[in-house]
């Protein structure tokens, strides 16, 4: 059976190994693919597998020869399901390999603004500590978690998590999601939108990109933050009305972003978000911990070959 990974350098760029996967046919590894070379690399495989390589209806229907879509990662809208679908494509995700890794980059952006740990480090080696009068000093204010509240957007794995995470720091946790009963069975207070905006300290987002979602944090919803919160997205760019924000920063609405995600990645390099004040950005790699991408190509590997036993798993398009 003929399988091609198309985009497989995010994965694994070089510390993990594709052997498991090799051993389950003719195999071929692409780091990338541009858009050019799509229909001449996938030619002839039953088994594709892709990341974020598009794979739209135009180019599903001159593949006749291919069976199954793996896709290395748990968002798979870069696949056209529903042509899949149509064709008999069976297409399969990875669910949940990288809940507390997400749930540790939250902590990561949050510790950054409230104690700037990096900032401090830097001035040090720079000598300002073996110039000072006193044995301690500061560049910003530093504050402390316990008794603020995080409030969560999107109480599923990865909020709930966080949500356990940010009662170990001492906060309170508020929670909006559409099914209340989860959060009140994980101990939670269940509030509607407006509230989790207005009394939230720390509002993180942790809900799918959907219809419903995209820019669910808009200039108005903004302006209801208090001046003195913060910001941190980990889920999706498009989750956030992107030069909003970037306003809120700059004229101080609220106090700060850590953004692991942006709507355009690799984003232009005029992005309104890269220069605004107070916003930490990471390159999309909250996922990218090592124990997380092993997990994820251990899954991928179980992925194909249910497949290939004719028991198909974490199937996204069932018929
Ligand atoms: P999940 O499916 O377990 O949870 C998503 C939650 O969002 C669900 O409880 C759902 O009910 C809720 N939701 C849906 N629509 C909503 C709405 N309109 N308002 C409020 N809540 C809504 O997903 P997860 O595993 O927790 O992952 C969450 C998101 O994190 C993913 O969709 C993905 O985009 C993102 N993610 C990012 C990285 C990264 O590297 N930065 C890694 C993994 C996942």
């Amino acid at each position: 059976m003929r399988i091609v990974v198309l985009d497989g350098y995010t994965l694994n760029p070089g510390d993990l190994s594709w052997d498991d996967l090799r051993a389950l046919g003719e195999c071929t590894v692409h780091e990338r693919t541009p858009p050019s070379l799509i229909l001449e690399r996938a030619a002839g495989a039953a088994v594709l597998l892709t990341n974020k390589t598009p794979l739209t209806a135009e180019t599903l229907r001159v593949l006749p020869d291919l069976r199954y879509i793996g896709v290395l990662a748990t968002g798979y809208n870069v696949v056209d399901a529903g042509a899949a679908r149509s064709q008999g494509i069976v297409i399969s995700n990875v669910p949940a390999y990288s809940t507390l890794s997400v749930t540790q980059m939250v902590f990561g952006h949050l510790l950054n603004h409230t104690l700037r740990v990096a900032d401090h480090a830097r001035v040090v080696a720079d000598g300002e500590w073996a110039r000072a009068k006193d044995f301690a000093f500061w560049i910003s204010p530093l504050t402390e978690l316990a008794g603020l509240t995080t409030g969560i957007l999107g109480f599923g794995r990865i909020g709930a998590a966080t949500a356990m995470a940010a009662r170990a720091f001492g906060m309170n946790v508020i929670a909006h999601d559409p099914d209340f009963d989860e959060i009140r069975a994980a101990g939670m207070e269940p509030v509607g939108l407006e509230a989790l905006f207005r009394r939230s300290d720390v509002l993180t987002l942790h809900c799918p990109l959907t219809e419903s979602t995209r820019a669910i944090v808009n200039e108005e919803r903004l302006r209801m933050m208090k001046r003195t919160a913060y910001l941190i997205n980990t889920s999706r760019g498009g989750v956030i009305d992107e030069p909003a924000l970037a306003r809120a920063l700059n004229e101080g609405w609220i106090a700060g972003a850590g953004l692991d995600v942006l709507t355009e990645e690799p984003p232009p390099p005029d992005h309104p978000l890269l220069r605004a004040r107070n916003c930490s950005i990471t390159p999309h790699i909250a996922w990218a911990t090592r124990a997380a991408r092993g997990r994820l190509m251990s899954e991928v590997v179980e992925n194909v070959r249910a497949f290939q036993q004719g028991t198909p798993r974490n199937v996204v398009n069932p018929r």
